[in-house]
């Protein structure tokens, strides 16, 4: 869409694509800004609500839909905020395809100036609010369950030298690590924060993979946070977050309760925090 167009013609959905970032095949960060009100404040680690009509186009490449969309009905669905709280022009997302899906074939098909619904609703339980000051924190994901993370490194835990922070990633393939330079970067800057990336099919890199391999389950087992840290993460010093793939969830979960870590909820304080997406 041409940028005369854009000005004079505002969305009824109420916000506009701003910047799209192909990662990989299957993989964007897009940004979006509202068009006419302000954001609200939020915590980091929380999510809001991107939609667009069944009328939208499904991206090349998708399935079929399976079901035959209302065109002027929403399809809506939840999405962890990647961008800082601090300048809230816009607000940034980390999105996979799934290709049998119903929104997010249509998402990828959006080009930068395109409409799309923006919640203006931010919520979410999966932030730091419940982690003491004085404790350090794993951050574990698998794929886009980094998103709620760069916002929580972002807006503060890049500056907060107090605690250590550890970032676990993990991916099929290293062209599928979303943020690792920025991620690289940090870990060279910061000397509190520890990037682990780590890849489950290294046979397909088409150079040799000098990092971790397996999957999240494996850096702990290994140790590999405390061979960091220089000390051993316990429930007494430190919380885990877990976001990403239900399996990575539920084995890491496991191996943490093994190890006398909690699961945190509202009603009874622990110190590990889970986020799952489906
Ligand atoms: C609190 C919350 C935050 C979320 N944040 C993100 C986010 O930051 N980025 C993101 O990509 N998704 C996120 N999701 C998932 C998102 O809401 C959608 O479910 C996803 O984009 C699929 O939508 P769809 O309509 O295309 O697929 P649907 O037609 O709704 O199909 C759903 C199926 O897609 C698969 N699926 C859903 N999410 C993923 C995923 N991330 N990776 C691989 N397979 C998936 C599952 O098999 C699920 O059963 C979040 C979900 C929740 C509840």
């Amino acid at each position: 869409m041409c940028a005369v167009t854009m000005a004079t013609q505002q969305t009824t959905l109420g916000a506009r694509m701003i910047q799209r970032t192909e990662v990989a095949p299957g993989l964007i960060i897009v940004q979006v800004a509202p068009d006419g009100w302000e954001l609200p404040e939020f915590e980091p680690g929380q999510y809001t609500v991107l939609g667009l009509p069944g009328s939208a186009a499904r991206c090349a490449g998708s399935d079929p839909d399976s079901v035959e969309h209302d065109p002027n009905k929403l399809i809506r669905r939840a999405y962890s905020i990647t961008s800082s709280s601090v300048p809230r022009d816009y607000l940034e997302f980390y999105i996979t395809l799934v290709r049998s899906g119903e929104l997010t074939p249509r998402l990828f098909a959006l080009e930068v100036g395109d409409p799309v619904l923006l919640g203006p609703k931010i919520t979410g339980m999966f932030t730091l609010d419940s982690v003491p000051e004085d404790r350090h924190v794993m951050l574990f994901a698998t794929g886009t369950g980094l998103a709620p993370y760069m916002s929580m490194i972002r807006s503060s835990l890049a500056e907060h030298r107090g605690r250590r922070v550890a970032v676990v990633h993990g991916a099929y393939h290293s062209w599928d690590l979303g943020y690792r330079a920025e991620l690289a970067t940090l870990q060279r800057i910061c000397p509190h924060l520890e990037y682990i990336p780590l890849i489950s099919e290294p046979a397909d890199e088409p150079v040799a993979w000098s990092g971790h391999t397996g999957f999240c389950q494996d850096v702990w087992k290994a140790r590999v946070i405390d061979q960091r840290w220089g000390f051993r993460p316990s429930p007494e010093n430190t919380h885990a977050f877990l976001c990403g793939h239900p399996g990575m969830i539920q084995g890491m979960l496991e191996l943490l309760l093994e190890d006398g870590f909690a699961e945190h909820s509202k009603k009874s304080p622990g110190q590990i925090h889970l986020e799952k997406y489906w």
